[in-house]
């Protein structure tokens, strides 16, 4: 059991809610959610330890790079993610740049999603940094808060990472907590403790309030969450429509959605049978390329990253094989779709009558482009941009590759050299 005792010896301990009853008499659920502090600096720091303590930049080295990530220091500068390269450069020019690796980062996300879930009952992950899990029931055992501390404890001793946590009796108030212990810290938010924790907050640090809703709410003179707290739920309705109605319940530390439990099947995949089977490889692999290309737009209007690959090939036996590789996380097409080729010129090694091809991402994660901005210029997410942006009006067809008309010698030498990405996507090995 956790005793008010216990839990004031854990260090760095940001509590609010002391004379609160101890946590076996809570009712109720208890999520937690954790979050890796600037995590692709710090495993920059673990690789280099000569960054600690430094202002570091991750992203394209290029003046026409993107700002990816940033440490505490760097955002001391005003410097925050998204920003162009140069701009960032001109605030802090002391700062170290640095291109990221997202292999390297998936790899320590992996670690790390490793030790949670040999911990937890059930654990969502929702980004390559970010955790949330069900401890419901735990405090039976030994008490929530003290799991949580030494899962924190374990992933720093074990990996080096430092990260942060918030406990609540939901997702939302969780994450909130998250957000003020920042960084490398910890806080509780008791039972019953939920709206006077938020009140004094900005809206801003209500999860689902973007700069758009911020700067409405803003005009409408609310800043804080007490306002909107103190306000009737129907009036939040007719300003701001459903949205508005459920930014209320969360201002008031309402939450019920569940933890979902983080699934390496969880998965999209698409694939097509023949009407006649056949051996036209160039009509094989333009299908291919075209199904791998079409699962990335999905996953980016989904705002996902995938982890895995697996292509799949029925012949006209019915004798199926699959092959799978494991993959940084990410959602651009250019390296979804060389890895797709890879497998499929692996997997087709027969020269046999094919009945059925079948291409599934999986070890699916939240997260937008961010991922991608270390690997690709400014220029090619701008045209993944555009590109998605045509499909969304136009269907998913709207856009394909030029993979049918022998196209495909336009390379990529270097991303981050400042010359224009070619207009016609070019898959590079095929
Ligand atoms: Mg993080």
């Amino acid at each position: 059991m956790l005793s008010l005792e216990a839990s004031s010896q854990l260090n760095e301990v940001k509590s609010r809610s002391a004379g609160q009853p101890a946590a076996s008499t809570r009712s109720g659920r208890n999520i937690l959610h954790l979050d890796l502090d600037s995590f692709f600096v710090s495993v920059e720091r673990l690789l280099d330890s000569r960054l600690q303590g430094k202002p570091v930049l991750i992203g394209g080295v290029t003046d026409r790079g993107v700002v990816a990530a940033c440490s505490y220091e760097a955002r001391a500068f005003g410097i925050h993610s998204a920003m162009p390269m140069r701009m960032a450069r001109e605030l802090c020019p002391e700062a170290i740049v640095i291109r990221g690796n997202s292999a390297t980062y998936s790899k320590y996300s992996d670690i790390v999603t490793e030790i949670m879930q040999e911990e937890v009952p059930v654990l969502e992950k929702t980004s390559i940094d970010e955790f949330y899990a069900d401890l419901t029931g735990m405090d039976r055992f030994f008490g929530c808060a003290k799991m949580a501390d030494e899962l924190r404890q374990k992933i720093i001793k074990e990996t080096g990472l430092p990260n942060s946590f918030g406990l609540s009796i939901n997702k939302t108030v969780s994450k909130v907590a998250t957000g003020e212990a920042k960084p490398n810290n910890r806080l509780e938010i008791r039972s019953g403790e939920e709206k006077p924790f938020l009140a004094p907050l900005s809206v801003r640090k209500i999860p689902m309030v973007g700069e758009k809703t911020y700067q409405t709410l803003r005009n409408l003179g609310i800043q804080k969450i007490k306002t909107v707290q103190e306000m009737p739920q129907e009036m939040m309705q007719q300003v701001l429509g459903q949205h508005g109605s459920m930014i209320w319940k969360k201002a008031n530390g309402v939450d019920n959605s569940p933890v979902i439990a983080y699934s390496e099947r969880k998965s999209i995949s698409t694939e097509r049978t023949f009407d006649r089977d056949t051996t036209d490889v160039v009509k094989l692999k333009g299908i291919m390329l075209a199904m791998a290309e079409n699962l990335a737009f999905q996953l980016r209007r989904g705002k996902k990253l995938t982890g895995c690959v697996t292509v799949k090939i029925r012949f006209s036996d019915f004798q199926t094989q699959t092959l799978q590789a494991r993959i940084p996380y990410t959602s651009a097409d250019h390296i979804l779709i060389e890895k797709v080729m890879e497998l499929f010129n692996k997997v087709y090694n027969r020269r046999l009558l094919v009945r059925l091809i079948g291409v599934r991402y999986s070890h699916l994660v939240g997260g937008g482009y961010q991922i991608n901005l270390f690997e690709d210029s400014e220029e090619y997410i701008n045209l993944y941009q555009a590109m998605d942006r045509i499909r969304e009006r136009f269907g998913d067809r709207a856009v394909l590759r030029a993979s049918g008309i022998n196209a495909r010698t336009i390379g990529r030498s270097n991303p981050f050299n400042g010359k224009r990405a070619p207009l016609l996507l070019a898959n590079r090995r095929t």
